[in-house]
């Protein structure tokens, strides 16, 4: 994970009412970024997490993305939510 305020500076396309134009995006993930809107998957905001907190892409049609530093850091979260779930459940 990069380090807050290490960005890089992506056009991002204009679509409908949602106006990217220039924007700064964090180094780390500013390919994933690229691809996703020159691919179609138009990106409202995004946040790598700085290795501080959960990071994470918002789509245009209102869903988010998680971004996990690597494996173990996704398992450890999936891990807390299911025993989380089960511990309140019926
Ligand atoms: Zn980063």
């Amino acid at each position: 994970m990069c380090e807050h305020g290490d960005t890089v500076i992506l056009e991002l396309p204009i679509v409908g009412d949602i106006r990217c134009g220039s924007a700064d995006i964090d180094r780390c993930i500013a390919p994933i970024i690229k691809a996703m809107n020159a691919g179609g998957i138009i990106t409202k905001a995004c946040c790598c997490g700085h290795g501080k907190v959960m990071g994470y892409i918002q789509l245009a049609d209102g869903r988010y993305l998680g971004v996990f530093p690597n494996r173990r850091t996704i398992m450890k979260h999936r891990h807390e939510k299911l025993m989380g779930d089960s511990a309140t459940g019926p």
